[in-house]
């Protein structure tokens, strides 16, 4: 028999780190000692306290069956105060939150409840590659916004063109932003809100990483505008605020309509989040954030080195607000891919070519703060032999 892939299939681009890994391993076995800043992935244990939690948990039968629907109201009512409390906002537990298995599941369907074929998804770029993959999988079609340092990594929403902007169903945006690390402020966001309100497209906005912040600068909520919650949602995550990528556990907030129709999509394809998981989740989100602030102040620290180092090489890269990502230009005279190249080949180092996520990565890459102190500073010592 014949086993072709569906077009939607062959339409998607190679998944990145995919691509990275497999350089990675092959690398190791030839005894290369590896360094990698690739992929996202926090390096920290999640916190006992929500171990703790998740072993109590576990044990209980009534999480043995399936959890079905938008998820324990325990949980949508820890989100629910968990952001009161982080954004002074009200968001209805019963209707306006809705957990997902990892906020990237959430993030992939949406578009499966909003977009019909040809409808044009506004994607961002450099950007999180599950917007475009969503889009793709929805026989949706990209229209990507460049990310620019000119812009301070904002999308320019006034050089959308008028007859793009008209047939757009949805708008991502993310800040703190992977893998710029920009942020954004509430003036953004409010021409956010009159985009969306113009030209009736809803906005998803990514909020991953607004707990990675440095300096004492909170990054704020794009549903802190007036009249976001009339035309989009957020996606957050326990992921990057309690190193719990492992766990899968996140939620979409926001419009109750926008939120009925991913529940729709979502009740067809899974069954819900462990109930376990969501029951740590709501000791995670209740409890102290001690644990948070530490975390910042571990990744402020490896920031610090990282970028102090590498300036007193001759490269120039400025400090991440936010995020724990490093996103830098290549050396004069090489590409993205170049780069990456002769950092692996040379210096042991991985990282990813901004090219990667988006066209106008290109010219940069993007290191990720998730080794100790000690390897971040054995990281640039390599660097500083290359010979570029
Ligand atoms: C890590 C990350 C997420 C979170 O993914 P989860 O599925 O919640 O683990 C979402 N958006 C971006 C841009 C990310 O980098």
């Amino acid at each position: 028999m014949e086993i072709e892939f569906s077009r939607r299939l062959k339409k998607l681009p190679p998944y990145l780190f995919v691509e990275i890994d497999k350089k990675k391993k092959s690398a190791i076995e030839k005894g290369i000692d590896i360094i990698s800043l690739g992929v996202g992935d926090p390096d920290l244990p999640t916190p006992k306290h929500i171990i703790d939690a998740m072993k109590i948990a576990v044990e209980k039968p009534k999480h043995h069956q399936y959890p079905f629907g938008a998820g324990l109201i325990e949980f949508r009512k820890a989100v629910a105060d968990w952001y009161r409390n982080r954004f002074n906002m009200n968001l209805n537990p019963q209707n306006e939150i809705h957990s997902l298995i990892g906020s990237k599941e959430g993030i992939g369907h949406i578009h499966l409840a909003y977009v019909n074929p040809g409808d044009i998804v506004l994607v961002p770029e450099p950007g999180y590659p599950v917007y475009n993959c969503g889009t793709i999988f929805s026989d949706g079609t990209p229209h990507f916004l460049p990310l620019t340092e000119k812009n301070n990594f904002l999308p320019d929403l006034e050089k959308i063109p008028e007859k793009v902007a008209k047939k757009s169903k949805i708008l991502f945006i993310n800040y703190p932003n992977n893998p710029t690390s920009a942020t954004a402020t509430l003036e953004f966001y409010e021409r956010v809100v009159k985009f969306a309100q113009k030209y009736n497209v809803i906005v998803c906005s990514d909020l991953a990483y607004s707990e990675i912040y440095f300096d004492g600068k909170k990054p704020p909520s794009f549903l802190q505008v007036k009249g976001a919650k009339d035309v989009g949602v957020e996606f957050h995550s326990l992921s990057k605020t309690y190193n719990m990528t492992g766990w899968r556990l996140g939620w979409a907030c926001g419009n109750k309509d926008i939120i009925a129709g991913l529940s729709k999509v979502k009740d067809n394809y899974d069954s819900g989040v462990f109930g376990a998981v969501q029951e740590a989740g709501v000791v995670a989100l209740t409890s102290s954030q001690n644990c948070v602030e530490k975390m910042r102040k571990i990744y402020q620290n490896r920031r610090d080195i990282f970028t102090d180092e590498l300036n007193k090489i001759g490269w120039s890269v400025k400090k991440p607000e936010a995020t724990f990502y490093v996103w830098t230009k290549v050396p004069k005279g090489y590409t993205s891919a170049d780069t990456v190249g002769k950092l692996l080949d040379e210096a042991g180092i991985i990282c990813t070519p901004g090219n990667g996520l988006g066209p106008s990565g290109e010219g940069y890459v993007r290191f990720a703060l998730t080794v100790s102190e000690t390897r971040l500073k054995q990281a640039v010592e390599k660097i500083s032999k290359i010979k570029w």
